[in-house]
């Protein structure tokens, strides 16, 4: 497998070597090139990405990315708007379940499991918009491709789960969202999924206080984006969510968090999001009985209390790191 690595800015540039050096416990067959990309670097040269990183990123399966500084610059264009949109990478694939030792801020106790499969790459992220004097406009696309493959997606990860669909949208106000769900709801049928349907904002509310409701969950982009950092408060913090960006040829797996420039350079980040998106990584390529094993590592140090401060311990981002490394 080929693989691009791009640790990015702040603590991507520490959780991503630290995610590497535990994946290179596993001596598997990879070839990887690393790429400087991100803010930094658009300080410097005034590129963030170049057009030669994508086609080198091209030639790779998938990528490990950490996290980018976007900075407050009209001029400035996100880098991972623009790899999920040059590799097509059209589902955001997020896991929230509570880990060992971990308290939850949750008014309920009770055990939960559930995936956000969110529209990546069309929505309010469309990218088509306007300012004038007066009024701004940023178009809302769905098409029917695109939710069709997205609730396929959602669909064929329920199927091998066994698990339950819930299409979230505000069909009541939007008409796009009607589209949407109809499409969700025709894929489903068809998949023979069960499947039940709830307003974004109902959905907010209930998944603060009834998270062990749900199972998978498909929506479009910025309700996936909003319902996703939600979760992440309810898994126990975002040093803790991996996530994967699918599309039919190639992945991109990144931690939730961005590059925290309020810890980077202390190494005290939580390494865990980064190293159980490594764990997404290798089920995606195959590698299932390695990522079973990382996750079982992971698990471990977690009850043995070596944590990072925003957990309450006080090692480093390398001392978690290299004890899941002493458990593979
Ligand atoms: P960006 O502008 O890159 O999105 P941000 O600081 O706005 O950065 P996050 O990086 O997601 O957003 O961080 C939000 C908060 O969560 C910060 O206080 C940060 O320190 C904390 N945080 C995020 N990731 C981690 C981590 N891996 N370990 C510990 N704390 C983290």
């Amino acid at each position: 497998m080929k693989l691009a690595v791009i640790p990015g800015d702040g603590i991507g540039k520490e959780v991503i070597p630290a995610a590497m050096s535990v994946l290179d416990r596993f001596n598997l067959d990879i070839e990887k090139t690393y790429l400087e990309v991100g803010y930094g670097r658009w300080e410097r040269t005034g590129l963030a990405i170049t057009d030669d990183d994508i086609n080198t990123i091209k030639e790779c399966d998938c990528v490990l990315f950490g996290a980018i500084t976007t900075p407050n610059d009209p001029n400035y264009r996100s880098v991972l708007v623009r790899l999920r949109r040059e590799l097509d990478l059209y589902a955001n694939i997020r896991p929230f379940a509570p880990l060992p030792n971990v308290t939850l801020p949750c008014y309920n106790n009770k055990h939960f499991d559930f995936i956000i499969v969110r529209e990546n790459t069309e929505g309010m992220y469309s990218g088509i918009e306007e300012i004038h004097a007066d009024t701004a406009y940023t178009t809302r696309v769905i098409t029917r491709k695109g939710s069709e493959r997205i609730a396929g997606r959602a669909c064929r990860i329920a199927a091998a789960q066994s698990s339950r669909l819930t299409i979230v949208h505000k069909a009541n106000v939007m008409k796009s969202c009607s589209f949407f769900r109809d499409i969700c709801i025709e894929v489903a049928k068809k998949n023979n999924i069960s499947y039940s349907e709830m307003l974004v904002d109902a959905m907010a509310y209930d998944l603060v206080l009834h998270p062990e409701r749900y199972e998978v969950i498909v929506t479009t982009n910025l309700f996936g984006d909003i319902l996703s950092d939600l979760s992440a408060a309810l898994v126990g913090g975002l040093g803790l969510c991996p996530s994967a960006n699918i599309g039919e040829r190639y992945a991109l797996f990144e931690p939730v968090h961005g590059s925290a420039p309020d810890i980077a350079g202390k190494g005290i980040a939580n390494p865990v999001a980064a190293i159980l998106s490594v764990k997404m990584m290798l089920e995606w390529a195959g590698w299932n009985k390695e990522a079973r094993s990382l996750r079982n590592a992971v698990d471990e140090v977690l009850k043995s209390g070596k944590t990072t401060p925003d957990l309450g311990g006080s090692c480093t981002t390398k001392e978690v790191a290299r004890a899941v490394e002493t458990l593979i």
